[in-house]
């Protein structure tokens, strides 16, 4: 991409309205524009983010087999009759009246919805197990929308629902969304832990949600220090395997570390003093097992091996995809902008051309260009008649890992200048050589 044909409405000034740095930074970087409040445009650069993490989290998901789908945003008022939560959920339900008089619902969450298609077209335990997921935009109706997407009304996430025979075929599907989870976020340059949680208005039993430690978070978290050290790291995984999975499970969830829903200062009494730790945290998922909650109410059974029919035991499992570009950027950021992981990064290198209209110069740079495009990555070519100054801060408020700067000074010597944004280290190298390091 051309800076100079593409749409990054970046700002000089620092938003007043922004009261935490992911939220400044994504207005200052133009990847997003208040609608009203609570909702948002996702402008160009803020759109390719998005997509990149929805991308990691559709190949975790489909690894573990889970199968993607689409639901409507929209939902009939009458599932959630069945359930009893149209009058549960309260007031961050925003509730819809089509001309026909008919009660619709901007849906929060897709449990009741899920629950009607599974029992509409699933009989027989032979179909289980059974788990689907979609990546939809929700609205809720939140009583205080702040901190830009991190706290929106309507935001993306994806949730999964997981059906299955019994409670222990129940709870291995469950381990095997904590698993997926710990992948996706590692992937996505992040560490979240595993806490337990409380299950609020989706019920259940059993729930983890996963934080990403941060000073800005909402969440009161308490935790045994030695979690931290914790990787996922890169381990060959058989989604079928039980024993593997509840290893799993319990390797990184035996140590204490709960949100203030659960927190029993006993229990933490008894992590040894030097290894307890209060913080605060980002809730960028949980998951949730909720045996035959939903299923009971709304008939969804299957015949078992002995031909009686029985109520599937199911989960729900949310990321919250929007949310997560906030919460990467809290995670990392510098006073200069955003420092974007690998993973999630919106344009793989920014080329910094130093004196645009020079021959010599402009050909290098198209030449890099050509080239990172030839090896499957996305370069973003400033090519503007602007100070050098200005392109470097514009760089590094957008935050891709590599900065290639090019000027007739250095091309005598056949070099640029290779910048890394994390380190803020720069090398002299060859072009290739620029090009083979981003590559
Ligand atoms: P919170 O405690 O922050 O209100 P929640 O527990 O109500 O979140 P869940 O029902 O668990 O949310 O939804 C799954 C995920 O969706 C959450 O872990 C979070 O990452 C994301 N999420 C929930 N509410 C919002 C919101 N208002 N804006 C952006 N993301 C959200
Ligand atoms: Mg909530
Ligand atoms: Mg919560
Ligand atoms: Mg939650």
């Amino acid at each position: 991409m051309r800076l100079s044909r593409y749409f990054l409405p970046v700002l000089k000034e620092t938003p007043a309205e922004a009261q935490i740095a992911s939220h400044r930074l994504m207005l200052r970087a133009g990847m997003i524009k208040q609608s009203s409040a609570g909702i948002y445009s996702w402008l160009p650069l803020g759109w390719k983010v998005l997509r990149r993490i929805e991308r990691i989290v559709h190949e975790e998901q489909q690894r573990a087999g889970h199968h993607p789908m689409l639901m409507p945003t929209l939902q009939p008022a009458d599932l959630w009759r069945e359930s009893g939560r149209y009058d549960a959920y309260g007031p961050e339900m925003l509730r819809i009246r089509d001309r026909q008089d008919r009660d619709m619902l901007y849906g929060p969450t897709n449990e009741e919805m899920i629950t009607d298609i599974f029992r509409s077209h699933v009989s027989s335990y032979r179909d289980l197990p059974l788990t689907l997921y979609h990546i939809q935009w929700k609205f809720r109706d939140e009583m205080r929308p702040r901190f830009g997407v991190m706290r929106g009304r309507e935001f993306l996430m994806k949730d999964g629902y997981n059906f299955d025979l019994d409670e222990a075929a129940a709870r291995h599907a469950y381990n095997r969304h904590l698993v997926t989870y710990l992948r996706t976020y590692e992937r996505l340059g992040l560490q979240a832990i595993p806490m337990r949680a409380d299950s609020g208005p989706i019920g259940g039993e059993d729930t983890h949600e996963f934080l990403v430690l941060a000073e800005t978070g909402e969440s009161e978290v308490f935790y045994d220090s030695e979690i931290t050290d914790l990787r996922f790291g890169d381990r060959a995984i058989d989604y079928d395997d039980v024993a593997q999975c509840q290893g799993i499970l319990e390797e990184f969830t035996s140590r204490y570390a709960r949100t203030d829903e659960t927190h029993d200062e006993a229990v933490f009494a008894q992590v040894p003093e030097d290894r307890r730790r209060s913080a605060r945290g980002i809730e960028v998922g949980q998951i949730f097992y909720f045996g035959t909650k939903y299923s009971e109410p709304m008939g969804a059974t299957v015949q078992g091996p002995d031909g009686k029919p029985v109520p599937v035991h199911m989960g729900s499992h949310g990321i919250g995809v929007s949310r997560l570009v906030g919460a990467i950027i809290e995670a990392s950021h510098d006073e200069n902008g955003i420092i974007w992981p690998e993973g999630v990064t919106p344009f793989h290198a920014g080329i910094v051309n130093l004196k645009q209209g020079d021959a010599a110069t402009d050909s290098a740079c198209e030449g890099i260009y050509r080239q990172l495009v030839d090896a499957g990555l996305e370069p973003l070519y400033d090519d503007r008649s602007e100070r050098a100054g200005a392109k470097f801060a514009t760089m590094d408020l957008i935050g891709l890992p590599w900065r290639i700067t090019v000027g007739p000074r250095g091309l005598q010597s056949g070099k640029v200048e290779l910048t890394s944004r994390r380190t803020g280290e720069s090398e002299e190298v060859s072009p290739e050589a620029a090009v083979e390091r981003v590559k």
